[in-house]
């Protein structure tokens, strides 16, 4: 097996909060600094910068993943991670049918669209930041039907998430993963919640900023750097694994 460092949850200067430094080109640089095999690019509630950070990995040999951080309507934050963007619009459309409000950059910061060249294209004015209409079961199904994976967002933080939000996972909602932002809560506080859930455990860096991008690494061991081979590997099958 090949060994692939990953890093599946950056923010870019689409997200609200995203530093401006975060375009497409810099995040892509930055992981080929840092030794990254694989990324997803996941702002929130949007994929409109995937498309060019994907080609920037294609020239700098970084496979980018298409995806985004949807904010369920009880405001769980989970990552939708696709193989093909064509996927990552189709939940685009359905996040964007669900979401309502104007966004005030003033209060909650720009959300630029920019291209390969470093260039802004314009900026997205919806409330990103937001939570969709949608229930996380709706959300977990809509994912898996269009192919994708979904990870439940940063499980060990007390806002936003799985945990802090609903405390269990609901019957009839079929996470593929959680995501840790410290491997040290998975093995103190967190090692009983985490084998209560029983899902695959996987830590990513959820950067904001360039300088913490890949500050958080899964190490997947797998063939080909694919959504198929990422769930074959979550599931431990076929002699995948993912350690963190
Ligand atoms: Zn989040
Ligand atoms: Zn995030």
């Amino acid at each position: 097996m090949k060994k692939f460092k990953t890093d599946l949850h950056i923010h870019s200067c689409l997200s609200p909060c995203g530093d401006l430094d975060m375009s497409p080109r810099r995040i892509v640089e930055k992981c080929r600094e840092r030794g990254l095999d694989i990324i997803a690019l996941c702002d929130h509630n949007s994929a409109e910068n995937v498309e060019p950070a994907i080609r920037v990995g294609e020239a700098l040999g970084i496979r980018v993943l298409p995806g985004m951080e949807i904010n369920s309507k009880e405001e769980v934050h989970t990552l939708a991670i696709f193989g093909q963007t064509n996927q990552a619009f189709a939940m685009q459309d359905i996040v964007y049918g669900s979401l309502t409000g104007v966004n005030r950059p003033e209060f909650f910061g720009e959300q630029v669209r920019a291209n390969e060249f470093d260039e802004v294209e314009g900026f997205n004015d919806r409330l990103l930041i937001g939570a969709v209409d949608l229930g996380l079961e709706e959300i977990v199904r809509e994912i898996h039907r269009l192919g994708g994976l979904c990870i439940a967002s940063h499980v060990d933080r007390p806002s936003y998430s799985l945990i802090s939000q609903l405390g269990f996972v609901p019957p009839g909602v079929y996470l593929d993963a959680v995501e840790v932002s410290d491997p040290r809560w998975a093995g103190s506080e967190g090692r009983g919640i985490l084998e209560t859930l029983g899902l695959p455990v996987v830590t990513s860096s959820d950067a904001h900023f360039l300088k913490d991008i890949g500050r958080r690494v899964s190490v997947f061991f797998m063939e080909t750097a694919t959504v198929e081979e990422l769930r074959l590997a979550l599931l431990g099958k076929s002699g995948r694994s993912v350690e963190m």
